[in-house]
């Protein structure tokens, strides 16, 4: 890459962290902002580029998290920001469903084109995340005909009421914020390092459950993550998908692979599900597409979109004109640039670097990733059991040393790391350097 950025791409520390800037605003921020925003750390971002953020006291820190695997391409990316600005001083509303502009298609189109599988395909943009989960959820009910909907266990697909219920765990996602709706499952998954299963074995496991507790031809759609996020980089084993997928087809569900955090460019390929092989019939989209502004989508089989009666599915804020010129600009870059190919050689050098860290460090049970998504493990040495306090130790000594990482896992015992595609090989060895110095007193080696 030939970029050049307005921040040097290095770590640097002005003060301690969080610094006084941010210790001043964290005191109005306690006093206005509801304690259920709960956050990693509390250092107040002003600007960033690349795959470094500054804080209010000047702070150079590393940011490998991108506000969950947003920031895909980079912070506050020059094209992206101009496309934003030149769209915001032309036109920032109409709402696609009174009169329609021409980005919300253009997005649409680029979805068909660049999601797996050749046949027609459509979308519908909206805001969040959790916004496309509960439309895919809708479409697909409406299509079969049927209610139930099937999640895998340590799945996260959200935090609305809806998709707070698809969601694995009740802490901290879910606990006291009742009644949830019905006719949401959760099925054992494929995970290599806890079940010691092979795809097939964790799929007939999968597809067993599902026939003794819920019954196939009940199910609406079956929704994945072909790598989850937040419940601890979990990549099933080879040929789980597959044999799941075809177990949706036989039985007329429709297969949802949600792409929320695994899509755009993450993992060396536009889609993740596209390292097991498998065509989706729906994925969701949002966190990468628009560099950060607001935006997702429910792609899929255009017979399964075009299932919903006109004025079923939408909403005021969807497909915002300044979010798809966002959109527009951040594809183009992912394809003129490359970014598939950098999110290969980062996860080179993250094999690199932090690839034997099992090995090195009695308190890592496995590293596992693809592309700049990865994930540690953290055990009690010699043993599977998760290490949770393992993972705190390492976030609040990583971010008090100016490097954002993020938690992950049903047990709170995983660490997440997920950079921009752009990052440094240097950067990467700064960051897996502080993170070591955890990892050495931990392991007491
Ligand atoms: C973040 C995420 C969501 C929810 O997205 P929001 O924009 O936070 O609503 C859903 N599914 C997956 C896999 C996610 O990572």
């Amino acid at each position: 890459m030939s970029a050049s950025y307005s921040v040097p791409q290095k770590r640097k520390l002005v003060t301690a962290l969080p610094g006084p800037k941010s210790i001043e605003l964290q005191e109005r921020r306690v006093n206005s902002v509801s304690r259920g925003a709960g956050t990693l750390v509390n250092i107040y971002m002003d600007h960033g580029a690349g795959a470094i953020l500054v804080d209010v006291d000047g702070n150079q820190i590393i940011d490998m998290g991108c506000g969950i695997g947003v920031t895909t391409i980079g912070h506050a990316n020059a094209e992206v920001a101009e496309a934003a600005a030149a769209q915001a001083a032309k036109l920032t509303h109409t709402l696609f469903t009174v009169t329609p502009y021409e980005n919300y298609v253009a997005v649409a189109e680029k979805l068909a084109e660049i999601t797996p599988g050749d046949f027609p395909k459509k979308s519908i943009l909206v805001n969040t995340g959790a916004e496309a989960v509960e439309n895919a959820v809708k479409i697909a009910r409406k299509f079969t005909g049927r209610r139930a909907i099937v999640a895998l266990d340590h799945a996260f697909h959200g935090r609305t009421n809806l998709t707070m219920t698809m969601t694995y765990r009740p802490w901290p996602e879910r606990a006291g914020m009742g009644p949830f709706p019905g006719e949401i499952y959760s099925v054992p998954t494929s995970y290599p390092y806890r079940d010691g299963l092979t795809g097939e074995e964790a799929a007939e496991k999968t597809i067993d459950y599902i026939t003794t507790h819920i019954g196939a031809t009940e199910i609406a759609a079956f929704f994945v993550e072909p790598i989850q996020g937040d419940g601890g980089i979990v990549i099933p084993a080879p040929g789980y998908f597959k044999r799941i997928s075809e177990f949706c087809t036989e039985n007329g569900i429709v297969f949802v692979s949600d792409e929320i955090q695994a899509g755009i460019a993450r993992t060396g390929v536009w889609y993740a599900i596209e390292h097991h092989g498998v065509v989706p019939d729906l994925v969701t989209t949002a966190k990468g597409i628009a560099g950060g502004f607001p935006l997702a989508a429910v792609t899929g089989r255009a017979d399964i979109m075009d299932a919903v009666q006109p004025g079923g599915i939408g909403g005021t804020f969807g497909g915002n004109p300044v979010s798809t010129a966002a959109a527009l600009k951040v594809l183009e870059i992912i394809e003129r640039d490359d970014l598939l190919g950098e999110a290969k050689r980062v996860e080179k050098a993250l094999w690199a670097r932090i690839g034997d860290w099992a090995d090195k460090f009695s308190v890592v049970g496995e590293v596992r990733g693809k592309g700049a998504m990865f994930g540690v493990e953290l055990v009690h040495p010699g043993t599977t059991t998760p290490y949770p306090e393992a993972l705190t130790a390492i976030l609040k000594h990583a971010t008090s040393h100016g490097v954002i990482v993020l938690d992950a896992g049903s047990w709170d015992s995983v660490l997440r790391i997920m950079p921009s595609v752009v990052i440094s090989e240097e950067l990467i060895d700064d960051a897996a350097s502080v993170i070591e110095e955890t990892l050495r007193a931990l392991s007491g080696v």
